[in-house]
Formats: structure tokens, C-alpha cells, sequence
């Protein structure tokens, strides 16, 4: 995208972005163009570089720059608890709760059989092999509480059946459709402890 309107085009580039609309993009614009030239190539280098330096963590998913993330390299966290999220912005709104100490395993997917998410694009291969190699005793699901996070929950723990492992799931109680990013943290907190077996 090269217009010969430069102010223009950044618009149109960060209205893309999520929660943000054509006034806020105008207004991120010329606040850019405000700054001098130095934060301008900063940001931009960020940008630019950011599917290069960062991908996802060889054991659980998780964003990281090396090859393991600083979860499942910290020592202190608790290896036989294992929670199961569909994306990395929930593993972070439960970073932020703060009261859970074991290690996490993203699933960067959803079940969504309306939408062509079928079950084939949940890797329960590499979860299995995690709880066999990494002896974990309690698989924690913490999909979303909406329609699509129940199936995959049920649909992940239906398959780790056969495994020697504790299998739970969060309590209910999180809002906006059972978004975790959004629940706060003591709601969060709450849901963790009220997990239920399966
Ligand atoms: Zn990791």
C-alpha cells in the first residue's frame, strides 16, 4: 500500500487494529507525525520486525523470542499442573490474576465447527505427549466459557481420557461472553479455584 497520502494511508493501517476506529487512528496519526522522526522509525522497526523475532515457545505455545518461554524455563513453576488455553492474550489475563503457579499449553484454536474449525486443527498429540514427558498430574481447561470454548474443552478432554491425569475445568462466573482477557482478576482468580473435575 503506497498512496500519496501518507497520513492517509497510516489511518487506514491502524483502523485496522482492534478497538480502534477511524477518529482514534486520526488521532494515533497525527500524534506519530507530532513526535519526532526518531519514535516514528522506532515504532516502525518494532512493527516490522515482530513475526521475525518472536514465535511461539518449542514446549507450551506461548509467544517468546528463544526457543522455550520464560514460563516453561522458570523453574519455581509448578510442572504437574498443566492449563490449557486457546490463545496467548488469556494466558497473559491469567499471568495478571497472579495466584496460578503451574505452566501453561496453548492451543492457538478454538472449535468451531460452523466456522470450519474442526477438530483436526487441535493438537492433542503434542498436549498427550507433554503430559506423559513432563509427568503432569492436572490438565486445568480455560477455553472461554462461551459455546465454542465448552466444545473444546469437552472435545480435549474426551481425548486425554485414556491418560492417568486430573482433568478440570474453570468455574463459570467470567463475563462478556466468557472472555478471560476481560474478566478481572479476582473473577479470574474465583474461576481457577472453583474448578471442577470433568
Ligand atoms: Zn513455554
Amino acid at each position: 500500500m503506497h498512496s500519496d497520502d501518507p497520513l492517509a494511508e497510516l489511518v487506514a493501517l491502524l483502523g485496522r487494529l482492534p478497538g480502534i476506529g477511524e477518529r482514534t487512528a486520526t488521532r494515533l496519526a497525527y500524534f506519530v507525525l507530532s513526535e519526532d522522526a526518531a519514535y516514528a522509525h522506532a515504532l516502525s522497526g518494532s512493527l516490522a520486525a515482530l513475526h521475525e523475532r518472536v514465535r511461539r515457545c518449542a514446549s507450551c505455545g506461548n509467544f517468546t523470542s528463544s526457543d522455550r518461554c520464560r514460563i516453561c524455563t522458570d523453574a519455581r513453576r509448578d510442572g504437574a499442573i498443566l492449563c490449557v488455553v486457546a490463545r496467548v492474550p488469556d494466558l497473559v489475563a491469567i499471568e495478571r490474576a497472579g495466584n496460578y503457579r503451574g505452566r501453561y499449553h496453548v492451543l492457538h484454536a478454538l472449535l468451531a465447527p460452523l466456522d470450519g474449525m474442526s477438530a483436526d486443527r487441535i493438537d492433542i498429540a503434542a498436549l498427550a505427549q507433554r503430559i506423559r514427558d513432563e509427568d503432569v498430574r492436572e490438565v486445568v481447561l480455560a477455553t472461554p466459557l462461551s459455546v465454542e470454548g465448552e466444545a473444546t474443552a469437552l472435545y480435549v478432554a474426551q481425548s486425554l481420557r485414556s491418560l492417568p491425569v486430573r482433568i478440570s475445568r474453570i468455574a463459570s462466573g467470567i463475563p462478556h461472553g466468557g472472555e478471560l482477557e476481560f474478566a478481572d482478576q479476582v473473577t479470574l482468580g474465583r474461576a481457577f479455584e472453583g474448578r471442577k473435575d470433568l
